[in-house]
């Protein structure tokens, strides 16, 4: 059966078999259709006893936002009925009549408005679903881009990661480790594992055969945990250990030959161009630049400062005068006085414990002779002999 030309603005309804087109008009200076509409309801369900009824109380009007046609925005004006609940034993005595397959009861909007704003939510988040929304006629804010998602949805699942990142991180330091596994096109870790094992992360690699590249540290534990869960995957270096990689030979060459490095002059500046126009005038020669100064090092300034420091000392400044009048610690010029020449090695942070270690170095040595080359097992051992430091200095002759 063909339909109706004039049919056709009912069939472009929702709810059509509970609703009836009376009239419609339009508002060309705004675009903007209003329908108004009748329900067709001759029998409603009582909302609390499930309990039909025929028996109409009143009629109420309700106003409701529906998906644009075309350019056009459009309302749905609706009349519907209120019904008695006819079961005595029910407390609710009258009900507005419900259309489950147009809204829900309070809503403002249709269902099929509702859903495809909570699409668009999902897909774009709240300012950027507004902005789209504005394009496509509807005048929302993000608050209600936000609002029309239902609660407790599932957030669509992400694209499988094709390029990772596998690093270890501390849940106690020096004694428990797990591993995070980053999505690098994502910028979003995507995983915890609960250890720093091979076996652990090729099983994880395993479930997601899509990787194409593993970005790591130079750890052979998770070499080989890539090479039995990825074989497929290309694995590089990661960036901050690359860098790393180039930093410390560099730090280590500057500080060798940091006083070669301060002997050596700046090069000189090129001529200043001489100004137009002035070129033959004058055989007077041009006036020597002098070169920017250098920003002092700060081995120049610890380099000042020990020199400042023992220049008080021969004028008979006590400890705590040089201290005051330098604004640096007395432990500070207390440690620069027991220093004849200045040095400029950076202090390790680890030196005392180094110092700790050295009585243990005679049993550390049987205890590699012995087969135990693990710094945990070597620290554990130590401990029991009384080494009171931590397990940083006996895990680097071992590394
Ligand atoms: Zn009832």
């Amino acid at each position: 059966m063909r339909p109706d030309i004039m049919d056709f603005p009912s069939l472009l309804l929702p709810a059509q078999s509970e609703l009836q087109l009376e009239s419609l008009t339009f508002d060309p200076a705004s675009d903007h259709i209003t329908l108004h509409l009748v329900s067709t309801q001759t029998t409603a369900q009582c909302p609390v006893c499930r309990h039909p009824t025929q028996r109409v109380h009143s009629h109420y009007q309700r106003t409701l936002k529906d998906l644009p046609w075309a350019n056009c925005q459009i309302t749905l004006h609706l009349h519907l009925q209120k019904f008695f609940c006819v079961n005595a034993a029910c407390h609710r005595q009258i009900f507005v009549e419900r259309l489950p397959d147009l809204t829900v009861p309070w809503a403002r909007r249709t269902n099929r408005l509702a859903t495809q704003l909570s699409q668009i939510g999902l897909a774009l988040g709240g300012s950027a679903g507004a902005r789209l929304c504005h394009k496509l006629g509807y005048s929302v804010c993000r608050n209600t881009v936000l609002n029309a998602i239902p609660p407790f949805t599932p957030l669509p699942e992400p694209p499988p990661p094709k390029t990772v990142g596998v690093d270890d991180f501390a849940f106690k330091k020096s004694l428990s480790y797990g591993t995070i596994i980053v999505d690098i096109d994502r910028h979003r870790p995507i995983a915890l594992l609960e250890d720093e094992h091979a076996d652990t992360l090729a099983d994880w690699l395993k479930q997601h055969p899509d990787i194409e590249t593993l970005a790591r540290d130079r750890s052979n534990t998770y070499r080989q945990g890539m090479n039995q869960g990825a074989p497929q995957a290309i694995q590089v270096a990661d960036r901050f250990h690359l860098l790393q990689n180039l930093a410390n030979p560099l730090q280590a060459v500057f500080l060798d030959n940091s006083n070669e490095i301060m002997l050596m002059k700046p090069p000189e500046p090129p001529d200043p161009p001489e100004p137009p126009g002035q070129a033959d005038s004058s055989d007077s020669p041009p006036e020597p630049v002098s070169p920017p100064n250098p920003a002092p090092s700060s081995t120049h300034k610890r380099q000042a400062r020990f020199q400042k420091v023992w220049e008080l000392r021969r004028k008979g400044c006590t400890i705590l005068q040089i201290a005051e009048q330098m604004g640096i610690g007395e432990k500070t010029v207390r440690r620069l006085l027991q220093q004849e020449e200045f040095s400029d090695r950076q202090r390790r942070s680890d030196r005392g414990q180094i110092r700790r270690l050295k009585p243990f170095l005679g049993q550390l040595q049987e205890l590699w002779d012995a087969g135990i080359h693990e710094a945990r097992p070597l620290f554990r051992k130590l401990q029991q002999l009384g080494y009171p430091g931590s397990q940083t200095p006996p895990a680097k002759p071992v590394a």
